[in-house]
């Protein structure tokens, strides 16, 4: 497990703070020098998060150039979000959970059919949100933008022989993880509705969105 690192910024100074019901989707922009937090207030939640360089949305977050340039497959402090073009989008600076995934990507009507049952294909989804939250921000993006996205808390532990398990969560009430921007950045959030496996401990909650910055 990656070591904890706590962050010297003090809520009451943060510059925007808003909370992402369960279930709900969410876009911001976050801009250079500028911090974003993400607080998962009740514990073992999961929210599957997009960004886009905000001056040129074409470029945006690459999981697989992430995990390569850090050839490690969990993200932590000290984590670099690539770009497309090989650009840092995000560092993030402090992280109270430990591990957050690259790889299993969001669910989907799709998915909820071929996981679970045909029965669970009208659930929400963090694709819809994603198309939701897109088609609200007036941005312009739409389903061809969207892609392999990090789940932040997320435990998603890869076997020796290389099989992805979604497992109960790694995270708590409080826990958090912080990212500076390297660039103006538009995020897309979906704080996950599952309710068919343990990623949400079959129970979404809320989480709180907060920035600081620039200093
Ligand atoms: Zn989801």
């Amino acid at each position: 497990m990656a070591q904890l690192t706590e962050s010297p910024r003090r809520p009451e100074h943060a510059t925007q703070s808003t909370t992402v019901l369960a279930g709900d989707g969410h876009t911001l922009i976050v801009r250079k020098g500028q911090v974003f937090r993400i607080v998962d207030l009740e514990g073992n939640q999961a929210v599957d998060t997009l960004f886009y360089n905000a001056h040129d949305p074409v470029e945006r977050y690459s999981a697989v150039d992430t995990i390569r340039e850090q050839g490690n497959i969990y993200l932590s402090t000290g984590s670099r979000l690539l770009s497309t073009e090989g650009n840092v989008l995000m560092s993030i600076v402090a992280d109270t959970c430990g591990r957050h995934d690259t790889l299993g990507g969001a669910c989907s009507a799709e998915s909820n059919t071929v996981r679970y049952s045909l029965e669970k294909r009208h659930m929400h989804s963090c694709r819809d949100n994603f198309l939701l939250a897109l088609a609200r921000s007036g941005s312009g993006l739409s389903k061809r933008d969207l892609p392999s996205n990090i789940n932040f808390f997320m435990n998603v532990p890869v076997t020796p022989a290389g099989k992805l398990t979604f497992a109960d969560g790694v995270s708590a009430a409080g826990r958090y993880v912080e990212m500076r921007a390297e660039m103006d950045v538009i995020v897309l959030i979906s704080n996950c509705p599952q309710l068919n496996n343990p990623c949400n401990a079959y129970n979404p909650t809320p989480v709180r969105v907060m920035v600081w910055g620039p200093d």
